[in-house]
């Protein structure tokens, strides 16, 4: 494959750079990871990455850009973008990019976020916009606050009055706590063909939250335990069968209204992060617009993306094929920003 040797594929040394770059070699690409020292042995342990290009700490990026358009890298983003480089930074680079940078002020903004969810009839828990009228549990999450932490559970508007006072953020929302089992859907919507799969889903583990049904509530009582949502890990998931139609259906009209409200619209790879109740009704937590962590588990494909391929193909694997194919048809001016 001529084309897949000429440009190569690179991510950042973090989340899921070993995915994806496993699956660009598994397509014919030469791959490149851009590590911190600390990551540069694990890094050098896998024989698909063939360079590692080191930098002192993630912010040093900008300053290696020009290496990179010169090695003539496609950059694939993950969950440690925005985390280490910052939005500004982010959107401010040039080095061939797989995605719609578009997307990211709609997707940092939980309440443009909402409203995305809202015009694709994605149902979104319900939002109280003040204390008054709280009439269920809630969840508070401080704006920006990612991976679980920098929130709090109340049972009641009581309990809301009485936490909040303790909590140091200015800026949250409080947001309706739904009860259900959570489901972690990965898409990925291809431009090429117009075509929305579903590779994989996964649920996260959660500490304490997904323990402390080990531990009956009377004997919790009186422990002053709190929830909390860190994430720790994730497992696989495959969904009742029945539930998937919603599931392809809710992502099919997240990129409907995408293309209505941004410039292009969402493509490649993301992930709609659910609630689904006793009614089997999806209420939507949050959108991420990218290769998300809980992919991980699915480096050689999944019981979903072996219903497409006939080979094991993983949401990092995905994004290598759609690169192949646009090099392919010379439309890379489609997929790339
Ligand atoms: P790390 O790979 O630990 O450097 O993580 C990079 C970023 O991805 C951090 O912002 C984490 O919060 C996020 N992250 C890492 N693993 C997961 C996961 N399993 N689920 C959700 N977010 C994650
Ligand atoms: P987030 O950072 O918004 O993805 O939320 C982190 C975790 O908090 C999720 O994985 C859920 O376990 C939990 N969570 C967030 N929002 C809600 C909600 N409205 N109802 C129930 N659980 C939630």
């Amino acid at each position: 494959m001529a084309a897949g040797k000429a440009y190569k594929i690179a991510t950042l040394g973090s989340h899921s750079a070993l995915q994806i770059l496993k699956g660009a070699k598994d397509e014919g690409f030469k791959t490149l990871v851009i590590a911190t020292p600390d990551r540069v042995t694990l890094y050098s342990r896998f024989n698909f990455i063939d360079k590692i290009l080191e930098i002192p700490t993630f912010t040093d990026f900008p300053k290696i850009e020009k290496d990179l358009i010169r090695e003539k890298v496609i950059l694939i983003p993950h969950g440690s973008f925005v985390a280490y480089l910052g939005l500004e930074e982010h959107k401010k680079m040039k080095v061939p990019y797989f995605g719609n940078k578009a997307v990211l002020d709609w997707e940092s903004d939980r309440l443009k976020q909402r409203e995305w969810l809202e015009k694709a009839h994605v149902p979104v828990p319900r939002r109280f916009k003040n204390a008054n009228e709280i009439d269920a549990p809630v969840l508070v999450k401080a704006y920006g606050a990612a991976g679980g932490r920098g929130y709090f559970f109340a049972k009641n508007k009581k309990e809301f009055k009485s936490k909040i006072k303790n909590f140091k953020p200015k800026n949250y929302i409080i947001q309706e706590y739904v009860i259900g089992v959570s489901a972690y859907v990965h898409y990925f919507y291809s431009p090429l063909s117009k075509k929305l799969e579903i590779l994989s889903i996964d649920r996260r583990y959660e500490t304490n939250v997904d323990s402390l049904g080990r531990i009956p509530s009377h004997n919790q009582r009186g422990l002053g335990i709190e929830p909390s949502f860190v994430v720790v890990g994730n497992s696989p998931l495959v969904l009742r069968e029945s539930l998937l139609a919603d599931a392809f259906e809710m992502g099919e009209r997240t990129i409907e209204a995408s293309q209505k409200l941004m410039d292009g619209g969402l493509w490649g790879p993301f992930c709609l992060e659910a609630i689904i109740t006793p009614k089997q009704e999806f209420f939507v937590i949050e959108l991420s617009c990218r290769i998300v962590a809980g992919t991980n588990l699915f480096i050689n494909g999944s019981p979903y993306s072996a219903l497409y391929y006939d080979k094991e193909v993983s949401t990092g694997r995905r994004i290598a094929m759609e690169i192949k194919k646009a090099i392919k048809t010379r439309s890379l001016n489609k997929i790339l920003y």
